[in-house]
């Protein structure tokens, strides 16, 4: 199995980094591992933490379109270049959280995704170069009111309300180009997504490559490439699972938003990381 990096709270309020055990203990280590982060005597027992998503980014760069069924079903052709947004870090929650749907859309739909994770800073990257600036991959769900996407002809609304970017659970370090990407809601036994990431309009490092030609990226950060065909509603009470082979799975509850409520979890975990 492979190496799982995650961030934790431990019960005192602590955040840490660390690798995950086999039994479920944390392995902690005294510093984000892109920042050489080496392990300490320190060991969480499985029930003494909670999981956080595993990075803290300084913003999240999404690709629209990049596989070429999903941009049929949107109504539009594959991009010549890749279509890019942000997705502001506060949308972070964990595995586990729950994604909340807020009053003002009536269609809140599921995106799974692949994550990349940067390890490097990262400015007018080449291509070649770039792959190595990936340092691990995880899972991420690119929550999005659709009705408000096409509502207000750009997409920062939709895309930005708290809690429509769940993350995790653990960052892996490889990945095979060939893994499939499956989405499933209420644990049923078909998927709603499926698709191999090699089905990717751009891969991962032309996406990398060419975000560094626009904005630097720092370590830490995450860029979101793209969901498969199949997406698609979700409603309150819903079990949403992002499966990604070689990495695991990533489940999210869907709830209402309380009227004049911020998600503690979101607010409080980003206050305390600055
Ligand atoms: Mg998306």
């Amino acid at each position: 199995m492979a190496q799982r990096y995650v961030r934790v709270q431990s019960q005192g309020g602590q955040l840490h980094y660390g690798l995950l055990q086999p039994d479920q203990s944390v392995q902690v280590l005294d510093a984000p591992p892109w920042l050489t982060g080496q392990l300490t005597d320190l060991q969480l027992a499985a029930d003494s933490y909670s999981i956080l998503a595993p990075c803290a980014p300084s913003k999240i760069v999404a690709v629209g379109r990049n596989y070429g069924e999903h941009a049929a079903e949107m109504g539009g052709d594959v991009p010549q270049e890749p279509l890019l947004f942000i997705k502001p870090s506060t949308t972070i929650v964990a595995a586990g959280s729950a994604v909340l749907i807020p009053a003002s859309s009536h269609r809140v739909d599921y995106e799974g995704e692949l994550a990349l994770v940067m390890g490097d800073r990262c400015v007018d990257c080449s291509l070649e170069a770039a792959q190595s600036k990936i340092w691990g991959y995880t899972i991420a769900n690119d929550v999005t009111a659709r009705d408000l996407q096409r509502q207000d002809g750009q997409w920062t609304r939709a895309k930005s309300f708290d809690t429509f970017c769940p993350l995790g659970p653990w960052i892996v370090r490889e990945l095979s180009p060939g893994a499939r990407l499956q989405t499933f809601l209420n644990n049923a036994k078909n998927p709603v997504q499926s698709a191999a990431l090699s089905e990717m309009v751009f891969s991962p490092e032309f996406l990398v490559a060419y975000i560094s030609q626009i904005m630097t990226l720092l370590p830490g950060d995450v860029i979101l490439t793209g969901t498969p065909a199949g997406t698609g509603p979700l409603q309150e009470g819903d079990q949403v699972r992002v499966e990604i082979e070689g990495i695991g799975s990533l489940s999210n509850e869907v709830q209402i938003r309380p009227a004049m409520a911020l998600p503690q979890t979101a607010t409080a975990e980003a206050s305390a990381e600055r």
